[in-house]
């Protein structure tokens, strides 16, 4: 079976490996086919295209869109993109001006709660400074010794109702979708699992997204406890969506490694269906 692996990130976002590192730890796992799928920034996947040519796996262009759906902030991945198609580079490109305007104010929520200097502190955490997050707010949170760990970090702080969180304003799913149709991509939900919807919002948000031309679905993902992976393989199936697999890899030691999820489902019809990179992969296992 091929071993593939469409969602993860380096440290041009919230990830810490640089993304020759993160090519290098998928090739490690056994992945032969691997999208690099950053947040808002598509700066590391030059790098990690000829790191992939090197190690001879296969590489697929991705980003990791934000968004704001139904007052939710929905993750959109774009597949197959390209990363210089005007209208997904000036996109993303204004995506990132709105982070640093909320990094400023969540540095300025943790300070009234008595946590001072914590966005020079998470700007420290950020190998690319356009792309600050709330990970990097955890993990300086972490190093003063605020919390034991990123997950705890998340659950006293930078969520709703705690410390650090601000309300923001994403992009619309529809430009998200569009944006990354018009540079040729394909898009798929991120961890659809992991949102504060109920069963209704779920199945507005797949209709939404499948008429705005969304194709996939992650249904095997980090953020899916095995016992979801049916609920979304089925659901995929039922709304007219392909399936997808990514590990949502960030950091060794954090969440799930590379590569190293179970397969999908055998009746999901997977994203990577007709792909050409495939046929590469393929071919290099024969020979
Ligand atoms: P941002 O885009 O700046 O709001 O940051 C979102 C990122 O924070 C996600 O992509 C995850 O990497 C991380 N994250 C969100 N919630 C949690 C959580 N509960 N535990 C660990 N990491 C989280
Ligand atoms: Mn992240
Ligand atoms: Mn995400
Ligand atoms: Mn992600």
């Amino acid at each position: 079976m091929l071993n593939i692996d469409l969602h993860c990130h380096s440290n041009v976002s919230d990830g810490m490996l640089p993304p020759a590192e993160v090519v290098a730890r998928a090739t490690a796992n056994g992945v032969h086919v691997l999208a690099l799928t950053d947040h808002d920034d598509v700066g590391g996947l030059a790098e990690a295209a000829v790191a992939a040519a090197d190690a001879g796996i296969a590489f697929v262009p991705g980003v990791e869109i934000s968004v704001t759906w139904s007052g939710q902030t929905v993750h959109i991945v774009g597949l197959r993109i390209d990363p210089s198609h005007p209208d997904l580079a000036a996109g993303l490109q204004s995506i990132r001006n709105g982070r640093m305007t909320r990094a400023r104010r969540m540095g300025e929520d943790l300070a009234r709660s008595g946590i001072v200097g914590a966005y020079e502190g998470a700007c420290d955490y950020a190998a690319n400074k356009q792309m600050v997050g709330r990970t990097h707010f955890a993990r300086w949170l972490v190093a003063q010794g605020h919390v034991a760990d990123v997950r705890s970090a998340f659950r006293r702080y930078l969520t709703r109702g705690h410390p650090g969180y601000v309300e923001h304003e994403w992009t619309t799913l529809e430009n998200a979708v569009g944006w990354i149709r018009a540079s040729g991509g394909m898009a798929v939900i991120a961890h659809p699992g992991r949102y504060a919807f109920d069963a209704r919002q779920q199945h507005l948000l797949l209709d939404a997204f499948r008429a705005l031309g969304g194709e996939g679905v992650e249904v095997v993902t980090g953020s899916h406890h095995p016992s979801e992976y049916g609920k979304w393989a089925d659901l995929a199936r039922a709304f007219g969506l392909k399936a997808s697999r990514g590990a949502d890899f960030h950091a060794p030691g954090e969440g799930i490694d590379i590569g190293r999820l179970p397969a999908l489902p055998h009746y999901c019809q997977p994203v990577w269906q007709g792909w050409p990179e495939l046929d590469s992969c393929f071919s290099q296992n024969v020979a």
